[in-house]
């Protein structure tokens, strides 16, 4: 199969915080293990958000990312249309979701497989290059027709998962690694997921693909904790109206739970979450609330407990997050909630921002 590949592309570029433009890029090239994929759909994130109003976690040569002719957008899918150099883990015209941190490749982290924790972030231009690739964040994304891939970050999709779906693969792998650094013994025991957003839906969805039981999710709205519950939720807690931690110890006959997954940033959340787990349990933080917050380190002390954050998708996480999703083990599907064309990535990231008619993911697809 051969793809017409043209000298330039359409793509939306950061200039001012919180302005984008629709310009025209030369279409990048593939270099040594690195894959031209071809756009066909891209998932907004809050990270997308953050990264177009205030800039970190995004930085581009050595600072903000903001009139550097950037292109955000890291949730994304598409078809492998060019090899660099060496590929042959995939061919011409392969579908592909992706993850978003290459990372170097080089330092102690990404050596461990913790390429999310790179120890060269950002370091990628003139004069400070060490190949660091994180695509959305320190090198470009996919509001774009193409954009450049190192093999490491790819993964083939089968004609059984749409585009919607495929662009979900990223963030059920953020939902793995949680997991994964929870322990990984996660068949027979129980889990707290606190947080109906799209990586705690995952987060329900991968944990009950992976035989947790109990399922407990906790959140605010009572249609995302019903979404939930068809994702695999065995048990939902509204906040609002039920004290969440006797609500967790009723359902777990007083023991409390092995593991809970912190995705929702509230700022008790920690204190909740160590009373939710029983002692020796284990809390990951997937989310944090936008200010510093008062801990009772003692209750972690004296109750043995552990607590890890996770940053995005490490340890190729996201291979087995889509292995789920192929399987159908559960229905990513579900937390896809509005498509627009790409013309109209403005209004997407408005839905995605507002919520606009209850939005969670909100994709955008590219024709051509
Ligand atoms: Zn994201
Ligand atoms: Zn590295």
């Amino acid at each position: 199969m051969n793809y017409e590949i043209p000298e330039t592309m359409k793509a939306w570029v950061l200039g001012d915080p919180g302005v984008l433009t629709l310009e025209e890029k030369p279409v990048p090239q593939p270099k040594k293990s690195e894959v031209l994929v071809k756009i066909d759909a891209v998932a907004i994130c809050a990270t997308d958000l953050e990264i177009i109003e205030n800039g970190p976690p995004a930085m581009i040569q050595g600072g903000l990312p903001f009139n550097k002719g950037f292109t955000p957008g890291h949730e994304y899918m598409g078809t492998v249309v060019k090899l660099g150099d060496g590929v042959d883990e995939y061919k011409v015209g392969d579908r592909v979701a992706v993850e978003i941190h290459a990372g170097c490749s080089s330092c102690e982290r990404c050596r461990e497989g913790m390429y999310t924790s790179c120890l060269n972030y950002g370091k990628n231009y003139e004069g400070n290059d060490k190949g660091h690739r994180a695509n959305g964040f320190t090198t470009d994304g996919g509001f774009a027709e193409y954009a450049i891939n190192n093999v490491n970050t790819l993964c083939h999709v089968g004609d059984n998962v749409t585009d919607e779906e495929a662009t979900l693969i990223v963030t059920a792998g953020t939902a793995m690694y949680g997991l994964d650094t929870l322990g990984g013994l996660i068949a027979g025991q129980s889990v707290v997921v606190t947080g109906p957003g799209p990586i705690g839906l995952m987060a329900v969805a991968v944990a009950k693909a992976l035989g947790a039981n109990p399922v407990i999710l906790t959140g605010t709205r009572d249609n995302r904790l019903e979404l939930g519950k068809k994702l695999g939720a065995d048990y939902t807690v509204n906040v609002r109206n039920q004290e969440v931690v006797k609500a967790v110890k009723e359902i777990t006959n007083g023991e409390g739970v092995h593991y809970v997954m912190e995705c929702s940033g509230a700022p008790n959340a920690v204190n909740e979450a160590a009373n939710m787990v029983k002692r020796g349990g284990r809390i990951c933080l997937a989310a944090f609330p936008s200010k510093p917050v008062e801990v009772d380190v003692a209750a972690l002390v004296r109750n043995n407990i552990s607590l890890f954050g996770i940053r995005g998708e490490g340890r190729s996480a996201v291979h087995r997050a889509a292995s789920l999703i192929s399987e159908k083990r559960f229905d990513a599907s579900l937390i896809h909630t509005h498509t627009f064309g790409f013309g109209d990535l403005l209004t997407a990231l408005k839905y995605s921002k507002e919520r606009i008619d209850d939005a969670i993911k909100v994709v955008v697809k590219i024709p051509g």
